[in-house]
């Protein structure tokens, strides 16, 4: 494996030399937002050689030693770095104490001591070699996300093997010049180690948009793509480069046009950004006094800083499911305590919505227990054993994120979100588990908040006719749309090939949208929506209109939609409302807010 990336340097050198300084796009992944345009600096990592060498037998217990030294001293360097990171890097913090954890992982440690007992091989070898095979078994899972988790284990292999090879890693940063760093792939440590006033950005061949690398980039503002294949055969140091976070983007040897185009955009961008930065202290309320919570949609917990960032009044969604794929055991019920506890408190009193796991679908992982059938296979998954369904059928999962939910529930606000629901009987068997839970902890001597409130997604059109029984089981809705959508027009949200009939201003959507918002004021409970389209200010000003009291969205859309909101007046959202609710079809609602928008939102809507 190392030799094969240290022959990629040797042709990457020759092809550099070569390179031609035509123009040319690379397409990647936006890892981490912003644009850089600044020259290149090729990152080689300097881990060796991994020859084959045979060992005597009386060398055998030496290297052995010798391995184990290297991982102690790997060790020692990852304590010296989170002992000098800051507190607030919290997700940084935990990503090298996951790293730690894998040091000590027997899938590494004891593989190569193995490999080089049995073998008679060198250390670099038989890691290698026990690195190769943890690939394969990475490889035969399916889920993205996991798949992703190979690269933690690789780095923190090629941590050891820099420390067998003698000899450390270029530094990452220069003292001289401001850079755009490219390489193989980089690990999170790697961009902990970049100086923020030299590296201004990085581009990696490896990587996805969920790794530990992009978490930590997006946390420490570096931008960055990743995905962006064979770059480093492409592009030689000092060559110049325009780095595209958003769009994941790479140009080497832009033309002046292409500069002159991205000089303009970035300069758009942080003009909107400052203008839209004073959004995130003001409160959410229209010119007549119309309060309308906006929320932040999120998946980890390292992204409560984005909501804060852009002033979002607490977690619309968390969707659980990625800490029960990013371990590589499933998380027991402390760790989901712990994990859930933290996010209540670092935002208290503001609500958190955690949604208990909604897998199956386009979400699933091998690793969860299944005593029916296997998520993957199933021959229709999004009617499947999705979400909810699985929760009541697997009851010993459940309960232990129940428990933990409940546990968490001390440290603020705390709001149960329960997935695609379809009928009233699931919350009462929901119900019924949950009271479960809470009679383990009582009896443990646990505290938990018992008025935590409990609420659901409506996501399903049974949902929507039933709203008004639904409604009086529960605290509060939450329209899901991106599934309503899904679920009622009969589009596969994933199908490219019906992607243009996947509409969220469809009358029909709309309607469902209403009677849920009715049903539920009726009952006196609040009415959020996070699905994708509360986040899109052109739908937002119908929502709003709809009377929706929550919108939760992706956090860097909050901003967008507080300035949206606090342009208006609540009677004209409710006219609007209406307007667009008489509406007979798409056409005609695009057609009407075309026109409506831009003059009454020419900020938002008229772009220079
Ligand atoms: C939805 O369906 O609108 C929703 C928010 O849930 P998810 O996208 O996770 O299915
Ligand atoms: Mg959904």
């Amino acid at each position: 494996m190392v030799d094969q990336e240290s022959n990629r340097k040797v042709d990457s050198d020759l092809e550099a030399k070569l390179s031609c300084e035509e123009p040319q796009i690379i397409f990647g992944i936006g890892a981490s937002p912003g644009i850089v345009i600044a020259p290149a600096r090729v990152f080689r990592r300097r881990t060796g050689s991994a020859a084959w060498r045979r060992l005597t037998p009386d060398r055998i217990d030496r290297e052995i030693r010798r391995f184990r030294e290297a991982v102690t001293t790997a060790e020692q360097e990852l304590r010296q770095l989170r002992a000098s990171l800051a507190d607030d890097l919290s997700d940084a913090l935990s990503i090298i104490d996951s790293h730690l954890l894998m040091l000590k992982d027997r899938m590494i440690l004891d593989r190569t001591v193995e490999i080089i007992r049995s073998h008679h091989i060198n250390a670099q070898w038989a890691l290698a070699t026990a690195l190769g095979l943890v690939k394969k078994k990475f490889d035969a899972i399916d889920d993205p996300y996991i798949k992703q988790r190979y690269m933690d284990v690789k780095h923190v292999a090629d941590r050891i093997f820099g420390v067998l090879s003698g000899k450390a890693d270029e530094i990452l940063s220069d003292d001289r010049a401001k850079v755009i760093v490219i390489g193989h792939d980089f690990s999170p440590e790697d961009i902990l180690h970049m100086r923020a006033d030299t590296v201004l950005g990085f581009i990696a061949e490896e990587g996805g948009i969920t790794s530990h690398t992009a978490i930590v980039a997006r946390s420490l503002g570096i931008p960055a793509v990743v995905g962006a294949k064979d770059i480093t055969c492409i592009c030689g140091s000092g060559d110049r480069v325009i780095l595209d976070g958003f769009s994941g983007r790479v140009c080497l040897h832009p033309t002046p046009d292409q500069l002159n185009q991205y000089r303009e955009y970035d300069r758009q961008h942080r003009c909107s950004s400052r203008d839209l930065a004073h959004y995130a202290d003001l409160s959410s309320e229209t010119l007549d006094g119309h309060r309308v919570r906006l929320a932040g949609n999120i998946e980890m917990p390292a992204e409560i800083a984005a909501i804060q960032h852009n002033g979002g009044e607490g977690i619309g969604l968390f969707r659980s499911e990625f800490d029960f794929f990013s371990h590589s055991s499933l998380p027991d019920e402390e760790m989901l305590a712990r994990i859930y506890g933290k996010m209540v408190a670092a935002l208290a009193p503001l609500p958190v919505t955690i949604r208990t796991l909604d897998v199956g679908g386009d979400k699933f992982s091998n690793r969860l227990p299944h005593t029916g059938p296997r998520l993957d296979l199933e021959r229709n998954p999004a009617l499947g054993l999705r979400s909810i369904r699985y929760s009541l059928r697997e009851p010993a999962l459940f309960i232990r994120q129940l428990r933990a939910l409940l546990r968490a529930s001390v440290h603020g606000r705390l709001r149960i979100l329960l997935p695609m629901i379809s009928s009233p009987s699931e919350v009462l068997a929901v119900k019924a588990i949950c009271a479960q839970a809470a009679r383990e902890l009582e009896r443990k001597k646990i505290p938990y908040d018992d008025r935590v409130e409990v609420g659901i997604m409506i996501e399903v059109p049974s949902a929507v006719i039933l709203a008004d029984s639904l409604a009086t089981e529960v605290d509060f809705f939450s329209i899901g749309t991106n599934d309503l959508i899904q679920y009622s027009l009969a589009i596969d949200r994933g199908n490219q090939y019906v992607a243009h009939m996947y509409e969220p201003l469809h009358p029909a959507v709309l309607r469902m949208i209403k009677q849920t918002v009715d049903a539920g004021h009726q009952q006196g409970i609040e009415v959020a929506m996070c699905g994708e389209m509360a986040g899109d200010p052109m739908c937002a000003a119908v929502l709003l209109g709809l009377g929706l009291d929550e919108l939760s969205m992706r956090p860097s859309a909050i901003p967008h939609v507080r300035r949206l909101l606090r342009g208006s007046r609540y009677q004209e959202l409710a006219a609007l409302g209406n307007r667009i609710l008489g509406c007979r079809d798409v056409d005609e609602i695009h057609r009407y807010l075309g026109r409506y928008l831009p003059r009454h939102y020419p900020e938002e809507f008229c772009h220079p």
